[in-house]
């Protein structure tokens, strides 16, 4: 079971019933409880870069998908995200804002 902790990172996790038909979790190193979907969802910094990098360089969603296994929707969600949020604070998306113009034109005809 690969789960970790959201407040201590900690593996050592025991199963805590269920909540709204959620497994729930509770951490036995702090206590914290919380339910799976928690570390489902939640994919690393690294992985979202990634894939918005590879849709940047040409990529097909479905193709993105097929590589990094994580669902296409997913990096749909992203890459909206990153359009509308002008990434003025970070300096490793000066490619990124180059294109986002494209970005939301893309975005707008697939709504
Ligand atoms: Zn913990």
């Amino acid at each position: 079971m690969e789960i970790n902790c959201p407040k201590s990172g900690a593996n050592d996790i025991r199963k805590n019933g269920c909540r709204r038909g959620k497994q729930n979790y509770q951490c036995k190193n702090c206590g914290r409880q919380f339910i799976n979907s928690y570390s489902v969802r939640g994919y690393p910094k690294e992985v979202k870069k990634s894939c918005l990098t590879m849709y940047l360089n040409g990529n097909g969603f479905r193709a993105i998908e097929r590589i990094t296994n994580v669902n296409h929707n997913t990096v749909i969600r992203w890459v909206k995200e990153v359009g509308q949020r002008i990434p003025d604070d970070n300096n490793d998306s000066i490619p990124l804002v180059a294109q986002l113009d494209e970005l939301q034109t893309f975005i707008g005809k697939k709504k």
